[in-house]
């Protein structure tokens, strides 16, 4: 085990100047065409899978960082560049980390690789299991897959919602649920290879923020998929649902219910370290505009009710960054998270980020309002934090049950 610590080394320093670089050099100048355009930036993620950020093995060694430290910091610095163009970059990761998570070693080998596609044809996967009907209650999700024992295939039907990449995916990972009678406990998922019939685009989402990040609904209409996509395999589901079935029996056939996602509470701190990169990057535009506007014959951080907005606003991106780190290190770790110490830093960092761009803005007068200065995007891209990887709210029903010792799913 790893000490906890909030010294980068040597390695990680390297790495976060390496990221920074790409962010200000790549990122950063293209953020506002994208932002226009509302279309995932191709080119772009182009260039990070030549420099190796879009790359599985990039990932996986941050992931695995004994620090914890790894990914807070790449998330950080990518969305510190833009956050719409970074979680195109990123939100393959989110697909590919349901297949590390759930998969079987021959899976990984076998569709990680096409989420990714190669420098010269690159692709990006998407994870689909938000519905219309089921956002913040996951456990109410409809669509069904069905397994056709003659053909040793699953059928699945439904629509997703929301879904980062949804259509325009290589490689879809859909949650589908194998016994509504469990509840959450009967989800399974699958991987949706490229080209299969029956799995479509829906409406693609015209946004507030994000909007370089490509969001739509999924059609399943008869999507059939091998045996072996169910992730896990087959053996591994039915013990699975056995147990649930025994423990479902034992409270009564209660259906299984979970409106919190406490399962979710590992991957939080990584939304936080994007929130952390957005609010990093609009402190850091006001604090420069602020040190050269003049008004009244001098500069506006000479003012009092200018600098001590700035000085919360660091206060705040400081307090966040190290609740996002301690939540990181804990769950590479394995330290329970007693407290919800994962909710708790999404929570706070994302609250931030949507508090200091507001704030951005202010400093910034009648410039922070246009789409001149970027903190305009910055405060639209911030309100996503708040909502997607469950919302403020869920954070606190999942914090103040694990304080209460409640049950969260
Ligand atoms: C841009 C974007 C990208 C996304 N990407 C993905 C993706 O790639 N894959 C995916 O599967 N999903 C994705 N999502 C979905 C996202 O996770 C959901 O939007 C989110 O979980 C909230 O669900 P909902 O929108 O249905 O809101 P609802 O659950 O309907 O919530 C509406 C409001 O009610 C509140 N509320 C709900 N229940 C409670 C409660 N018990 N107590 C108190 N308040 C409550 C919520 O906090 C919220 O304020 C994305 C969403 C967006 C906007």
């Amino acid at each position: 085990m790893a000490e906890f610590t909030m010294e980068l080394n040597d390695e990680q320093r390297e790495v976060r100047d390496w990221l920074h670089g790409f962010a200000a050099d790549v990122i950063r100048p293209a953020a506002a065409e994208w932002d226009e355009r509302e279309e995932t930036p191709w080119p772009v993620i182009q260039e990070a899978a030549k420099v190796g950020i879009y790359s599985l093995d990039f990932y996986a060694q941050q992931y695995f960082d004994a620090t914890g430290l790894g990914i807070p910091m790449a998330m950080e610095e990518l969305f510190w560049g833009d956050a719409g163009i970074a979680l195109s970059i990123v939100g393959t990761g989110l697909a590919a980390v349901g297949v590390l998570a759930n998969g079987t070693e021959e899976q990984i080998g076998t569709w990680i690789p096409q989420m990714y596609g190669d420098p010269t044809d690159v692709k990006v996967a998407a994870f689909c299991s938000s519905e219309p009907d089921a956002g913040s209650d996951v456990a109410s999700l409809r669509t069904r897959a069905v397994y056709d024992e003659a053909k040793d295939e699953w059928v699945i039907n439904g629509t997703k919602t929301w879904a980062t990449n949804g259509g325009i995916a290589n490689v879809h990972v859909v949650v589908a649920s194998v016994d509504p009678e469990l509840g959450s406990k009967g989800h399974a998922s699958f991987i949706v290879p490229p080209g299969t019939p029956g799995l479509s685009q829906g409406q693609k989402f015209k946004k507030h923020g994000i909007r370089a990040s490509h969001t739509a609904e999924v059609v399943l209409d008869h999507v059939r998929v091998p045996g072996s996509c169910l992730l896990g395999g087959k053996e591994k589901l039915d013990e699975r649902l056995a147990r649930a079935r025994e423990k479902a029996k034992a409270a009564g056939g209660e259906r299984v219910k979970n409106a919190a996602m406490a399962t979710f509470e590992a991957s939080r701190p990584a939304v936080g370290a994007m929130a952390v990169g957005t609010a990093r990057a609009a402190y850091e535009v006001a604090l420069d505009y602020a040190r050269t506007r003049e008004q009244f014959g001098r500069a506006i951080i000479d003012n009092q009710g200018v600098a001590f907005q700035l000085a919360d606003m660091r206060t705040q991106i400081d307090a966040a960054r190290l609740l996002v780190w301690r939540a990181s290190w804990m769950a590479v770790n394995g330290k329970p998270f007693t407290a919800a110490e994962g909710s708790m830093s999404k929570l706070f960092a994302s609250e931030t980020a949507k508090k200091v761009t507001a704030q951005a803005i202010q400093i910034l007068g009648g410039n922070g309002y246009t789409r001149e200065y970027p903190v305009e995007r910055m405060h639209r891209d911030s309100a996503i934090y708040t909502i997607f990887e469950g919302t403020s709210e869920i954070q606190r029903l999942v914090i103040a049950r694990t304080l209460a010792g409640m049950p969260i799913r």
